[in-house]
């Protein structure tokens, strides 16, 4: 066969250059098919199909095919790799911060996809280019940034932004890193709440995991303040340079939020005290909490959208952290979390754009690029080719949802957070342990029959006698897991998670929660009640099985 056969049913899987309404109706209805495909796997269950166990030895044996295939052949093989996939806008998931993605967005990516900008540079992206400084200048106005000022660039994930913050903090404690290599004496200090990608962040820049400070948290979830400052007040005594301190808006397990306010003030004192030649970076890991600066000047008192007291409540209780968000240097944002783009939009702001210019290099460095154009951000950001599709994603979302659907679609899933709080705790064998974190997510537990929860779980927590039952307990709520978990798959009560250690006790083990994370808009009270209800079902089930159900706990 002419391989110029071939080559015309690879044009047709093109879009095509020019104007061609027969191949563009080709095409759109190819997605359309796929779509199609898609909604035949939906069924009343939570997940796409049904789960399929997935041979990953096997998997390592494919090889590359001989020949072409079709448009239409890919996309039904495509479409298979979705069966068992959770629909994360199902009523009945509340799994982890996982987001369902709204249309608008979908379309955001689609398009970025299609046409490939690389926003690098804006001889290769043109105006999506400008899309990500609207982004930029939405968002860095929502926190509460002089806009004059500030600057940001989407990066490759929540850890990108860390990744950033720590950098340029890294640079103005020890100017000249990014030539000499990174001092032995840099270190950096997080929360025990906060995520893990802190380690990675120190590992990968090369300071060492060893120069991370993990300063421990109360029992809000939030940082321990007298804790942090005698920690880095021990460090700059011991000459040690403070690269970052990254304040968690928003921990990923309870929703801790770091009192920033004092942590600024705190550094500022210190500053003078040591008389430091630089100012110490914070970053805000507000990835999860940045989307409830929305409600930074909804007016509680009068409550115009309607919320029940308790959720306004909860509103008002982030918001007295989240206000704060413009104290930070630096600020990491996650549409692909509370913003309901699809991954990766993620985007770093920095309060003072001249931050930027401490990672920047030098044009011979990069003689094929940049020569022209007026907006340059290829010239300091990590990446080389950046998509265009996190910015258009998340430009889609904000201006769909505006502050106000933005309110609406948070005030909600707080609500229903809320209200499944009020079921859990309006049960004897239920109790739930992140109370006083006023986000989406609830960690709880559930207690055999005969267990007092309201000193149980204060008992587990400070004190070392309880040891064993605290044990026996999370192997328990493991056996609940498994019960709810197996329900849900059969399309009865609902896809919750468990988080084996949200917390540790005071005395170093691990504490087990159930988990719900309640991001989905269709989620309603029917859903939240019948998380309850299961809930309690696994537990009469669990107590005719189990010997965890009689084990000690005083
Ligand atoms: C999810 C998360 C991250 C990591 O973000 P990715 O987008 O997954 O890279 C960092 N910090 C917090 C608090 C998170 O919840």
């Amino acid at each position: 066969m002419n391989y110029r056969d071939i080559l015309e049913n690879i044009r047709l899987a093109f879009p095509q250059p020019t104007s061609d309404p027969i191949h563009d109706s080709y095409f759109v209805h190819s997605i359309m098919r796929a779509l199609d495909q898609v909604d035949a796997l939906k069924t009343h269950l939570p997940m796409l199909g049904s789960i399929v166990s997935a041979d990953f030895e096997e998997a390592r044996q494919t090889a590359l095919p001989d020949a072409m295939s079709s448009v239409e052949d890919v996309t039904a093989e495509l479409i298979g790799y979705l069966r068992g996939m959770t629909i994360f806008g199902h009523p009945r998931t509340q799994q982890n911060v996982i987001p369902p993605t709204t249309i608008p967005s979908v379309i955001g990516v689609l398009i970025a996809s299609l046409y490939n900008p690389n926003i690098a540079w804006d001889e290769y992206s043109h105006l999506v280019a400008l899309a990500e400084v609207e982004v930029v200048g939405m968002t860095a106005k929502m926190v509460g940034y002089d806009t004059e000022k500030a600057s940001g660039v989407f990066t490759f994930g929540g850890t990108g932004t860390t990744l950033y913050g720590v950098k340029l903090g890294l640079e103005k404690a020890s100017p000249g890193t990014m030539q000499n290599g990174t001092p032995e004496e840099a270190v950096v200090f997080v929360s025990d709440a906060g995520h893990y990608c802190a380690t990675n962040i120190v590992g990968w820049l090369g300071m060492g995991t060893n120069n991370l400070v993990t300063i421990p948290t109360t029992y809000e979830n939030e940082i321990d303040l007298s804790q942090l400052e005698t920690a880095v007040r021990e460090a700059l005594t011991n000459g040690k340079k403070i690269a970052a301190i990254i304040a968690t808006l928003g921990t990923t397990d309870a929703f801790g939020l770091d009192d920033l306010e004092s942590i600024v003030a705190l550094r500022d004192t210190l500053v003078d005290e040591f008389q430091l030649d630089y100012r110490p970076h914070i970053h805000a890991d507000a990835v999860i909490g940045w989307a409830w600066s929305v409600f930074n000047n909804y007016d509680i008192e009068k409550n115009t959208l309607g919320f029940r007291p308790r959720t306004v409540r909860a509103l008002a209780g982030a918001c007295r952290r989240i206000r704060h968000l413009s104290l930070a240097d630096s600020v990491g944002i996650d549409f692909h979390k509370t913003g309901f783009t699809p991954y990766i939009s993620s985007l770093v702001l920095v309060k003072d754009q001249e931050d930027l210019n401490l990672v920047k290099r030098h044009p011979e460095q990069m003689p094929y690029l940049y020569h022209f154009g007026e907006h340059r951000p290829g010239m300091y950001t990590l990446e080389t080719s950046r998509a265009g599709t996190g910015p258009l994603a998340a430009l889609a979302n904000l201006r769909l949802f505006g502050e106000q659907g933005l309110q609406v679609i948070l005030g909600h899933i707080v609500e229903m957070t809320q209200l499944l709080r009020e079921h859990l705790e309006g049960h004897a064998g239920t109790t739930v342990l992140n109370r006083d974190n006023f986000g989406t997510v609830t960690l709880f537990r559930a207690y055999p029959e005969g267990v007092d929860t309201f000193s149980i779980k204060r008992h587990e927590f400070e004190d070392a006698a309880y040891r064993e039952s605290l044990l026996a307990h999370n192997a328990y709520n493991q056996e609940i897991f498994q019960y709810v978990h197996s329900e849900a798959m059969e399309g009865r009560g609902v896809v919750i998670s468990t988080t084996d250690c949200y917390r540790q006790t005071n005395y170093g083990e691990p504490i087990l929660a159930l988990k719900s994370y309640i991001l989905s808009p269709f989620v309603d009270e029917t859903d939240v009640e019948s998380v309850v209800a299961k809930v309690l079902e696994a537990r009469s089930a669990v107590a005719g099985n189990s010997t965890c159900a009689t084990a000690s706990h005083k």
